[in-house]
């Protein structure tokens, strides 16, 4: 008996072991399970991040892309100003050598009438001075020149260029190295 009751202490000993077995059993499902579940919060927490990521991903795409075109937006306006102020600075530049010109103009003419006003006391002819915008060749006309079409220097019978005289001493006459 003392083999049954060997065995029956086996088999009764294997009691506990059964429940222990089970126990475990039931701690590995439940550890499984709460795996799964850390898993499946995990896969969730992962997925929100990846979508979270791809969000990002977009946001940085868009920003990129709204940068870019920014970049372009600015070229292009910093070459439009670039042309505006080009071309303000050649109208300026026209402005200018325009206005230089009309000075220009304006001191030839006033040194012009200058030189008519003092070329009229050596000048024989006093009335072709005075008519100071009116051309040379009708100015001489109208002033009734003895040889409108001749030289007034005396003794030079050189036909008439301007101011009354002929082309050399019309020079002459320019450079105030007429005596
Ligand atoms: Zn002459």
């Amino acid at each position: 008996m003392a083999i049954r009751e060997t065995l029956a202490s086996l088999l009764g000993g294997s009691r506990p072991s059964d429940l222990d077995i089970r126990q475990m059993v039931n701690d590995a499902v439940a550890a499984q399970s709460s795996g799964d579940n850390d898993n499946e919060a995990l896969e969730a927490e992962i997925a929100q991040l990846k979508k979270k990521l791809n969000m990002a991903m977009g946001a940085v795409q868009a920003a990129t892309a709204q940068l870019m075109a920014l970049k372009t937006e600015l070229t292009n306006t910093n070459g439009a100003v670039k042309q505006a102020t080009q071309h303000a600075t050649t109208a300026k530049a026209t402005a200018e050598a325009a206005a230089d010109g009309l000075t220009a103009v304006e001191a030839r003419m006033d040194a012009l009438v200058e030189k008519l006003g003092t070329a009229s006391a050596p000048t024989k002819k006093k009335p072709a001075a005075k008519k100071k915008a009116a051309p040379k060749k009708a100015a001489s006309k109208k002033t009734g020149e003895a040889h409108p079409e001749n030289c007034s220097v005396d003794g030079c019978d050189n036909e008439h260029r301007a101011r009354g005289y002929c082309a050399k001493h019309y020079q002459q006459w320019k450079r105030g190295t007429l005596s």
